[in-house]
């Protein structure tokens, strides 16, 4: 570890030196931090020493829970959840793993659901008892609904793409050509489960065929082959053109108004400054989805996602690439960190402060999405610019030169 490095962080926090040697025998071929301690420790204290057995990798990704900064206090539950420790649900077709309340204790207003379709894997028509968001990260999928009044939508999404089907209102995702697709989906109810929702094939399953005949008006020998029990996911063949199936769909009844989808990139950035770049997608351009705000974050190496808050919803969130570190504090004293990188779920709840800092050396990009119609923070810098300035220069003790200097507007992303 470089002792230039050092100094540029020493403002911040004080370190410990470790040679190179001690790392190494410890495991450790990398650290994105080295071991810090109060400045107030004699030379030579061994306080820290950690001679017993440790997990040497989980260690190496997560440097804030074992040498935190010394601004961290109290016991704040933890406010992370990596998808990589979910139980994955293999199917012939694809695959889906999800993080809920279950697994993450505080993440109480939403849950979501990380799933991979092969091209022609089929997520089955389904319905449940929360509402659905989505966000595309990879390949290509064909999604369909109907609305309401019964009439259909039918929509091919790619890569940042969105879609949303509120709760009660039925539907199904495939992969297309050539690799089928992966996606987060993010329900706005924490209690939420993926083994918990009405499959088309297990109601079937769960009705007397004789009934069935007469529902649909066909004979019982017609019925002899549906499925036996829930499909969830499967593979099928790959669909044919968008237009045929549109059309098929759509019948005399008409396609459906409602457009379930969002192009994210169609649209311009909401704000970009030096330090990275924010798109927020609510109901305001996004119409129909009612129940969760979004916000996609980018970054870069350096810059802090600002000091801010919620004042209307939790914030769920997913860290699609690159490194990060997220101080949340709550009453009392408490203030907790935490590292994140890609696949990881993080949760602020309703009104605590936050920060989130660029740790890598590459872009950080994540999502925030909140139970809510609208997207709303409040920044503080853009709290004590608006506030009489002698009441927080009496707060602070900063002279009037510095509360000048502090940014006037909400930046969302300060350069480092
Ligand atoms: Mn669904
Ligand atoms: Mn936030």
């Amino acid at each position: 570890m470089a002792h230039d490095q050092d100094e540029v962080k020493l403002s911040r926090r004080a370190f410990l030196e470790v040679s190179p040697g001690a790392l190494a025998a410890a495991g450790v071929t990398s650290m994105t931090g080295v071991r810090r301690s109060q400045s107030s420790k004699p030379e030579h204290d061994r306080s820290e020493n950690d001679s017993g057995p440790t997990n040497a990798s989980v260690d190496t990704e997560n440097p804030s829970s074992g040498n935190p900064p010394p601004t961290d206090s109290g016991g704040l539950p933890p406010f992370k959840y990596p998808f990589s420790f979910g139980h994955k649900r293999l199917h012939s077709g694809g695959w889906s793993r999800e993080v809920t309340v279950r697994e993450l204790e505080v993440s109480k207003t939403m849950a979501g659901v990380d799933m991979r379709l092969t091209a022609g894997g089929v997520r089955e028509l389904h319905w449940h008892n929360a509402a659905e968001w989505a966000f595309m990260f990879y390949g290509n999928a064909r999604i369909t609904a109907i609305d309401a009044d019964g009439k259909s939508f039918v929509a091919d999404v790619g890569e940042n793409d969105l879609w949303y089907f509120p709760t009660g209102i039925p539907h199904s995702i495939q992969g297309l050509n050539p690799d089928g697709a992966e996606f987060l989906l993010v329900f706005d109810d924490g209690n939420f489960s993926e083994y918990a929702t009405v499959l088309l094939s297990d109601w079937m399953a769960h009705t007397p065929k004789d009934v069935l005949a007469k529902n649909f008006g066909v004979s019982m020998k017609a019925l002899d082959r549906l499925p036996e029990k829930e499909l969830f996911i499967f593979q099928a063949e790959v669909p044919g053109p968008l237009e045929v199936d549109q059309k098929a769909a759509a019948g005399t009844r008409g396609l459906s108004s409602s457009d379930f989808a969002f192009r994210t990139l169609e649209r311009p950035v909401s704000k970009r400054t030096k330090g990275g770049e924010v798109r927020i997608v609510d109901s305001s351009v996004f119409k129909v989805s009612k129940t969760i705000a979004s916000a996609i974050v980018t970054v870069h190496p350096g810059g802090i996602r600002e000091l801010h808050w919620h004042p209307n919803a939790d914030e769920w969130q997913y860290y699609i690439a690159g490194k990060a570190r997220m101080t949340v504090f709550a009453t009392g004293g408490r203030a907790r960190t935490m590292d994140f990188q890609r696949g990881d779920v993080g949760y602020v709840q309703q009104t605590l402060p936050h920060y989130i800092e660029n740790t890598g050396d590459t872009d950080l990009k994540f999502l925030e999405m909140f139970k809510s119609s609208f997207y709303q923070d409040l920044s503080l810098s853009q709290w004590l610019t608006h506030t009489p300035p002698e009441l927080v220069m009496a707060h602070l003790n900063i002279n009037r030169a510095t509360l000048e200097a502090i940014p006037r507007e909400e930046t969302i992303v300060m350069p480092g």
